[in-house]
């Protein structure tokens, strides 16, 4: 019988997991781990929302990945439907939650979803070695791993990195390896943070009196990109998952200045035409637009902040502002506290089989490559949709036919 072909993964959340089990009916695969347990983040995730994927398919789900289209083909292969299809085949059942996005079915924990995995992963014959660091490139078919103190090193006829980004280290994904591909040759981005709060000079009347308070049913935009939903007031500035989808917007406009602004429209359900309504039937005065335009008291304290007197005074441009409040933005949250990151290793630095150009039996899987999507189960699925791709990629160079 002939030996079968060796891969190590290195790196184990959710894109590595995933290239595991692709691979592990064809390959002897071991994954690296330098954490005592595989997949800490995907728990995290799993403490808030827990959105596996979204129920967008095609150019829906393809459209929420940045730079536009930089994941499509991966996508194409392996959509929001396959993924929930793995879940269902190694029994866990997902629904359809509000805007789309997917979760477990109620009552199954993030732990349990992760055990099944690790399970299916066990039964293929997968080998798992935790508490190894990977520790850099001896060449391209040999790696350098920590253990306890001693250096190992580790062959294979292919590697597949899913390091992750570099926000919530205690997790793992301390994005330190950077050095290492850097000292192999392959070029990398510095991380920013991205799906995070935003930095905002708010007046003491905000910071004393609405700190804490939710801003619900607003929309937040910039340019092309805008989500309704609900940020909470901070002492830093706002947070939350309204917020989140302009932040690319609001980094781009930091890297080329030092400021930048988001609007922000407070009555996204009704249209500018519909409150002129309201200011010509009403006798207005500023005392009761709150009653009048059903807006709370944080919501008023905000706009009154960015609002001068004269428009606060005159109920037609106060209308204006309701529905295009702009707020300077300072800056964003700091790396750590991010839910993801961009940054990394740039698509330019891989093949469109996501094979390093530098060497390629080394494939580079999930949010440890530069790509920026929002919330809502996009994150996992482009993890698990490069993580499936790469893993097919060296099936189809090995001319074995994978099966989803
Ligand atoms: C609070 C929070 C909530 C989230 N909620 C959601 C959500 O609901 N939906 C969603 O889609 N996404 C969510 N995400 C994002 C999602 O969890 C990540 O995008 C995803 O886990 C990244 O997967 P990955 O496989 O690329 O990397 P990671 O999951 O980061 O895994 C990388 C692994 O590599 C290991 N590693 C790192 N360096 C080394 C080394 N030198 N040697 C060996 N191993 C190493 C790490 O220990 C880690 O286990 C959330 C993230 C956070 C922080």
């Amino acid at each position: 019988m002939m030996k079968k072909k060796k891969a190590v993964i290195i790196g184990g959340g959710p894109a590595g997991l995933i290239a595991a089990d692709v691979l592990s009916t064809h390959l002897d695969v071991t994954i690296i781990e330098k954490e005592k347990n595989v997949g800490q983040k995907f728990l995290v995730a799993g403490k808030g929302g827990f959105n596996l994927t979204n129920s967008s398919t095609g150019d829906e789900l393809k459209n929420k990945y940045l730079p536009k289209n930089i994941l499509n083909e991966f996508l194409t292969e392996f959509d929001s439907n396959d993924l929930r299809d793995w879940f269902l085949n190694m029994g866990i059942k997902t629904f359809i939650g509000t805007s789309g996005r997917v979760f477990p079915e109620k009552g199954t924990k993030p732990v349990e979803v992760l055990n099944a995995i690790k399970t299916k992963l066990s039964n293929s014959g997968v080998t798992f070695l935790l508490q190894h660091k990977f520790s850099g490139f001896k060449n391209c078919k040999t790696i350098l791993v920590e253990q306890k103190g001693r250096e190992l090193t580790l062959e294979a006829d292919y590697f597949i990195f899913a390091l992750g980004g570099a926000s919530w280290t205690k997790t793992g994904s301390d994005g330190r390896w950077t050095k290492d591909f850097e000292d192999f040759g392959v070029a990398t981005k510095p991380f920013q943070s991205s799906n995070c709060g935003v930095n905002i000079s708010w007046n003491k009347n905000i910071i004393k009196h609405h700190t804490g308070k939710p801003l619900k049913n607003i929309k937040v935009y910039l340019d092309e990109l805008e989500k309704v939903g609900e940020a909470v007031i901070t002492e830093y500035g706002l947070e939350g998952n309204a917020v989140y989808p302009v932040v690319p917007g609001i980094r781009e406009q930091l890297a080329r200045n030092d400021h930048a602004h988001f609007f922000i429209d407070f009555k996204p359900f009704n249209t500018l035409e519909q409150l002129q309504l309201k200011v010509e039937k009403d006798n207005l005065s500023p005392k009761n637009y709150a009653d009048v335009f059903k807006l709370g008291t944080s919501q008023m304290a905000v706009i009154k902040m960015f609002t001068s007197k004269e428009e606060f005074l005159d109920p037609r441009s106060f209308i204006k502002k309701i529905k295009h409040l702009k707020i300077p933005a300072v800056s964003l949250r700091p790396i750590e506290e991010a839910i993801s990151t961009v940054g990394g290793i740039p698509m330019e630095e891989v093949n469109s089989d996501l094979s390093l150009k530098k060497s390629n039996n080394i494939f580079i899987v999930g949010e440890m490559l530069d790509w920026d999507a929002p919330t809502g189960g996009f994150l996992l699925q482009g993890c698990f949709s490069t993580g499936y791709f790469a893993a097919a990629s060296i099936l189809r160079r090995e001319n074995i036919k994978g099966n989803k």
